[in-house]
Formats: C-alpha cells, sequence, structure tokens
C-alpha cells in the first residue's frame, strides 16, 4: 500500500467526524479521480460535486459519464446561471476571455466562482485535490486552511504527494480518468483555456498559457488563506 494512503484516509475520516457536511468539489482530474475512487472504496460517505462550466472538453463528459457506471457515490453536477452567461456573451462574445485577465477571471467568476458557492451552501468545509507540485501558486499550499472567501474549512489532502505517487495509485487501482493525460494535458480546465504542454513545463503551464503565471488561478483557490 502506498504509505501516503493510510494519512489520506485518517484525514478524510477526521474531515467526516469533525466538519460534516463536507462537500469534495472534482474537476476530474488525476487527483480529483484518486480521491472519488478512495471517498467511494472506503464508503467514507463524503459528498462529492463538480462544475459544469459549459465549456469542457468531451474527454472530461465522457469521463462524468463513465463515473456513474463505475462508482456508487453520485457527483452533483452545478451548473452557472443562464442569465449570467447571456449577459458576459451579450457584452464580451462567447471568447471575451481571451481579450483580458478582467475579462477571463470575470468568466471563471460566473462559470466557477458563483456555482462554487452554490455548491459550498450549508457546507462547513471542501476538500480539494490541489498540491504542492502542481503550480508556482501552489508552493506553500497546507493539508488544512481557513478559508475566507467561503467562511469554511479547506482540506487538501493530496498537497503532500508527488506526481509518481499518483499515478502509482492511479495504476494499481485502474482508477478511471481522463484520456487528455494521455495526450499531454496534466492540468484539464476548459477546452478553450487550456492546452498540452512539453514534458518540462511546469504542471500547469497549459492552464491560461497567453498569461503570467502568478495569476493562472480561476478565483476558486485564492492564496490569501490563514493556514491552519
Ligand atoms: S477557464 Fe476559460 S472558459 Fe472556463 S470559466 Fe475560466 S475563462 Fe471561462
Amino acid at each position: 500500500m502506498n504509505e501516503k494512503l493510510e494519512p489520506l484516509l485518517a484525514l478524510l475520516r477526521d474531515v467526516v467526524e469533525h466538519w460534516s457536511p463536507a462537500g469534495f468539489a472534482t474537476s476530474l482530474g488525476i487527483e480529483d479521480m484518486l480521491l472519488l475512487d478512495v471517498i467511494d472504496r472506503y464508503k467514507l460517505g463524503i459528498d462529492v460535486f463538480t462544475l459544469d462550466t459549459g465549456r469542457l472538453h468531451q474527454d472530461t463528459y465522457d469521463l462524468l459519464q463513465r463515473t456513474r457506471g463505475r462508482y456508487h457515490t453520485p457527483i452533483a453536477v452545478f451548473a452557472p446561471d443562464a442569465a449570467d452567461i447571456e449577459a458576459y456573451v451579450a457584452e464580451n462574445g462567447p471568447n471575451g476571455f481571451y481579450d483580458s485577465v478582467p475579462l477571463r477571471q470575470r468568466c471563471c467568476h460566473i462559470r466557477k466562482v458563483k456555482p462554487l458557492r452554490r455548491a459550498l451552501d450549508g457546507k462547513r468545509a471542501w476538500i480539494t485535490g490541489l498540491r504542492r507540485e502542481q503550480a508556482v501558486t501552489r508552493q506553500d499550499l497546507p493539508l488544512s486552511e481557513w478559508d475566507t472567501d467561503n467562511n469554511m474549512k479547506k482540506f487538501n489532502p493530496l498537497a503532500e504527494w508527488s506526481t509518481v505517487e499518483i499515478w502509482d495509485y492511479i495504476r494499481q487501482h485502474e482508477v478511471i480518468h481522463n484520456d487528455l493525460h494521455a495526450k499531454g494535458y496534466p492540468s484539464i480546465g476548459c477546452e478553450p483555456c487550456t492546452r498540452a504542454i512539453a514534458p518540462t513545463e511546469d504542471l500547469r503551464a497549459g492552464r491560461w498559457w497567453w498569461e503570467n503565471a502568478a495569476s493562472r488561478e480561476c478565483g476558486l483557490h485564492p492564496r490569501d488563506m490563514s493556514h491552519a
């Protein structure tokens, strides 16, 4: 057994015992498929949800579909507010997010941050698959922190896992995952804002690749949280 699996299980069980109701936000990326597998395999009883921005890759929708046949744990899907999308598109066009960082952040706010708020409504904590290795913006990521934006506890139980450890678990347990990973996409977001990367690039270099690395977060994980 991976030596990090026991601490991971202990942390998730601690979240259930002390921070219920907690929600696990899956982007259906490789880390999140690992967490879904653990939550389902060990029947941890943690609510799972995803944010359907409306701009995901077809491979991601295919994977979401496949989870229904593989896991007993359902994934609740939260969509953006239709009026928000219509207003944004009327003002900026469907791809206005390429025009400036504020317009990109506005699109992420409408399609991700606001649906996240709805998904977290009534929760005391949320769980993510973030890891320190993923980006310069995540190098000091703690295992748990206080999320001031959402006013609740946030757990990052894979913070210390390496890419090799993640893939070892995925292969050992034959965890279903996005076909895009094999095509050079270690980090997968919306289709128009994600590209494949070269092996030497930062794991999140393909996300909003036209922007400076320091601004490449979507607003779901602002780094102004107090560690706890
Ligand atoms: S990643 Fe791109 S398409 Fe998706 S919400 Fe953000 S700006 Fe919009």
